[in-house]
């Protein structure tokens, strides 16, 4: 920037010559109304009616073998996945529609689904526009390249989930990671860079495996100080975390401070694919400038079709949420009365820390005995030394499920005699 503004500068194609390029793209587009043309095309299945039956999922279960057990490691946080609404609307989206658009949203792949689901996608989270991508992985790849780029800095958390890694070294900026959640770590990096340097802070909004949220207000204070962008991916908080679900940033009231979000669709929303949303101006950079959207194919009508209904529901239900929350509130606090250790969780993520990768494993086969299904998680998801079972929360969990979970647990792990050990103190 020649000329620094006294506020932060929100434009993000300022100061990166390749964003400036993607510009006229999008004037070009826009001025000649090209969006609204592609939304029109037709995509029907011409002369055919598909009939088609879909399996009925049991939503709390998952089967294995011919056993049923309950599923503690699902991310379908707000339990939309299998209900009824989400799976009429999908039918009837697979009916008009069939199970693709057969291409990519520029061109014939965009159909009336994923621009109302954008618009939807949008008006939820509390931002000016929306765009979408065939995963959370892909979106975070994409924007990542997209907006950030040699001659950047970009101050990135050193917990955050793989595909920001992953998206940080295909953009060739100056990645630099901070202590996780340390904002004194953020702060004495910021203040090394001059005021003027294109610089961008980005952190998970729920971390995938400690279960704790990012400290969005300090994080905001301090890029507002120095003028640095902020991205947050809140994979795990879209309709798991704030008011209705709507997610971290509107958890804190904070939408304004947020330049862009990025999310899944596939956890607590109950489709797939992924979104990033900002401000319109940002979001037509994306459209224009970033490769997942333009060379992959767009999301099944179904599933864009579904996830609008999800939205739907989670607008008009706010128990859903009151649900989710005090199902993770109620096994937090039974599994920390047994002496274990959930660590920092604050969310439908709760881990449990273990002594070591065999004890985890054999918890696990006890537990699945028992018809209790979590997941194992170790290196390289974490640390050696940060071994865990990993337990999802979800709406749907009735109060018996949660007891019988809490008494099984309570039992199998008194059996391998992990209660009360003291794993922080003890260093493993
Ligand atoms: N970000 C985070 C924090 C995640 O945990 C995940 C998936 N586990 C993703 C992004 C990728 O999302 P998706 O599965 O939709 O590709």
């Amino acid at each position: 920037l020649a000329n620094p503004p006294a506020v932060k500068n929100r434009d993000l194609a300022v100061g990166s010559a390749r964003l400036q390029e993607v510009q006229k793209a999008v004037h070009y587009y826009v001025d000649n109304h090209h969006c609204d043309v592609i939304g029109r095309v037709f995509h029907g299945i011409p002369g055919r009616e598909a009939s088609v039956s879909l399996s009925p999922t049991r939503r709390e279960a998952a089967s294995r073998g011919r056993r049923e057990v309950l599923h503690f490691g699902s991310y379908n946080y707000s339990g939309l996945n299998g209900h009824p609404r989400v799976m009429a609307a999908a039918e009837a989206a697979l009916k008009r529609y069939g199970t693709t658009v057969s291409g990519v949203r520029l061109l014939n792949g965009t159909c009336e689904l994923h621009l109302e689901l954008e618009r939807a996608l949008a008006e939820f989270l509390g931002f000016e526009d929306c765009i979408t991508y065939s995963s959370g992985y892909a979106a975070n790849l994409s924007v990542l390249s997209a907006l950030c780029g040699e001659g950047d800095v970009v101050l990135s958390d050193m917990l955050n989930h793989q595909s920001i890694i992953d998206g940080l070294k295909l953009s060739g900026a100056d990645v630099r990671t901070f202590r996780h959640k340390s904002l004194r770590s953020i702060e004495s990096a910021l203040k090394k860079l001059p005021r003027e340097q294109r610089k961008f802070i980005i952190t998970d909004g729920v971390f995938s495996m400690d279960g704790d949220v990012a400290d969005l207000p300090g994080i905001v204070a301090l890029a507002e100080e120095h003028n640095a962008f902020v991205l947050v991916d809140d994979a795990h908080a879209t309709a798991a975390m704030g008011p209705n679900g709507r997610g971290t940033p509107a958890h804190f009231a904070l939408q304004h401070g947020v330049d862009v979000l990025t999310g899944s669709l596939s956890k607590g929303l109950p489709g797939i694919g992924g979104f990033a949303a900002g401000s319109k101006a940002t979001v037509d950079l994306l459209r224009f400038g970033s490769n997942g959207y333009i060379f992959s194919a767009s999301l099944p009508p179904p599933v864009a079709a579904g996830l609008l209904e999800g939205i739907r529901i989670l607008q008009e239900q706010p128990e859903l949420q009151q649900r989710l929350h005090h199902n993770e509130n109620v096994l937090r606090a039974g599994i920390r009365a047994m002496g274990l250790d959930c660590m920092n969780s604050e969310s439908p993520i709760i881990p449990v820390l273990m002594p070591a990768y065999e004890k985890t494993f054999e918890l696990t086969r006890l537990l699945h005995e028992e018809g209790i299904y979590v997941n194992p998680v170790g290196y390289p998801a974490v640390s050696k030394n940060r071994t865990r079972l990993r337990i999802n929360v979800s709406a749907n969990l009735t109060p018996a499920d949660l007891d019988r979970f809490l008494d099984t647990l309570e039992r199998c792990s008194r059996k391998l005699g992990l209660q009360g050990l003291d794993l922080a103190r003890t260093g493993t």
